[in-house]
């Protein structure tokens, strides 16, 4: 079996000495030697990665702090915030499996058509006042028409227009001839497109696309000279082998941002029922992104809240990056919990670094609890606002989506009259 030293994170040397003090020992995975030789360049080999994996629960955080010496170097003590805008929800022909808008989905899911270009940049700033740098706009479907193209194309000249520093990252599906450079010329910075898993596993996720698609998709983007983002779903059946495959693949494809999302199983689709993470799993799978990515931007993504649950604070250790508040079709916890989270554990919002992330906690209580349509929660109170209603309505205190429960479905924000969780 493989183990691992057990130094602690506070007691350990600076990486560039822990590699002279501290070489591999036969049948041991010293993570300080790893995260030190992969400072200085070296490439994460199969054996390894296949090893991070195998480090067990009682040493995993060890493993998160050699790893967060990676995430420390390249980010600092910034957390990336990025908004979601579901643009349109469900009515897709695809049928992947692990999707709650696919072909044949039973889940309730909110269903709607394109939004307005007004309504989506009115959501998309309130992403922007809620911290977020970056907005992800998002669209179900294989891929849009030039018409779809122009139309986002719209919308991000809009929200460019109103807010000039905000990066925006389009998520259309996959791209045809020329429509890569539409985006780019509207002032889309970057696109998403996620490989999701292994291609020996593809063909078990979907039959309507293939996982070359995916790939020449994210290759398109970067030919345009947008920032490629691609990344997973975990706790797909996937095997360890295949999980490095997969990342291995994302390493090959110089992705400049990888969002990790543990797999929500929503019932009405194939996958429901399906729990294969524990917290600690995922954050070795997060510590192994780091390792073989040290430079790329980790997200912690969809499902952080009921995979990690109370261990999304030493996520943050390596995965520099988080959605703020809800998800395309299901809700995240409060946005202000994941502020107040991110302050609590040491960090800055980026961008925001002059503001204390508590203070942006506080901003966005108070902007829900000014907000009638907000439902009341009654969270008991313990909270620092000075908005003077703690305990009748404060959504720092509010439940996200409860440990091992179904994703609870998102009713609010884009698409629907109620305000969003931003
Ligand atoms: S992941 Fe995208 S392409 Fe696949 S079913 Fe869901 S919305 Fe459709």
């Amino acid at each position: 079996m493989t183990t691992i030293n057990s130094r602690t994170h506070a007691a350990a040397p600076p990486l560039s000495q822990q590699a002279a003090a501290s070489p591999t020992l036969d049948g041991q995975l010293d993570v300080y030697e790893l995260a030190a030789r992969i400072e200085a360049g070296h490439r994460l080999t199969r054996e390894e990665a296949l090893a991070v994996l195998r480090v067990p629960d009682a040493a995993t955080h060890t493993l998160v702090a050699a790893a967060g010496r990676l995430r420390q170097k390249f980010f600092g003590n910034t957390v990336k915030v990025n908004y979601l805008v579901n643009l349109k929800s469900g009515l897709c022909p695809e049928d992947c499996t692990y999707c709650s808008q696919r072909l044949g989905s039973k889940a309730e899911i909110l269903k709607y058509t394109w939004l307005k270009p007004q309504e989506a940049v009115h959501q998309a700033g309130l992403g922007v006042a809620g911290g977020a740098s970056r907005v992800c706009m998002v669209a179900s479907g294989k891929g849009p028409t030039d018409r779809d193209v122009d139309r986002v194309a719209t919308m991000i000249g809009q929200l460019k227009d109103e807010h000039p520093e905000v990066e925006v990252c389009a998520c259309l599906g996959i791209l045809k001839e020329g429509q890569a450079a539409k985006l780019h010329a509207a002032g889309a910075d970057a696109y998403n497109h996620n490989l999701n898993t292994a291609e020996s596993l593809y063909p078990e996720i979907c039959s309507t696309h293939t996982y070359q698609d995916r790939v020449d998709t994210v290759g398109q983007a970067r030919h345009a000279g947008l920032s490629p983002c691609s990344g997973l779903i975990v706790g797909l059946g996937e095997n360890p082998e295949q999980l490095v495959e997969a990342v291995f693949a994302l390493r090959d494809l110089e992705a400049d941002s990888i969002p990790v999302n543990f797999l929500m199983p929503f019932d009405g689709t194939p996958l429901e029922g399906t729990w294969l993470l524990t917290p600690l799993g995922c954050l070795r799978i997060l510590a192994l992104v780091r390792l073989a990515c040290p430079q790329a931007e980790l997200r912690m993504a969809g499902g952080r809240e009921m995979h990690l649950r109370t261990q999304q604070p030493a996520a943050l250790q390596v995965a520099n990056s988080i959605f703020l508040g809800d998800y395309l079709t299901s809700e995240g916890q409060a946005a202000a919990a994941d502020l107040a989270m991110i302050a609590d554990a040491g960090f800055m919002v980026l961008g925001q670094e002059d503001v204390d992330p508590n203070e942006l906690a506080r901003r966005v209580h108070a902007s829900k609890n000014r907000d009638a349509r907000q439902p009341a929660t009654g969270c008991g109170g313990g909270c620092a606002s000075t908005c003077g209603t703690a305990g009748t309505g404060c959504p720092i205190g509010a439940a996200g989506p409860a440990a091992g429960v179904e994703p609870v479905l998102r009713r609010r924000g884009a698409g629907t009259s109620e305000s969003p969780n931003a």
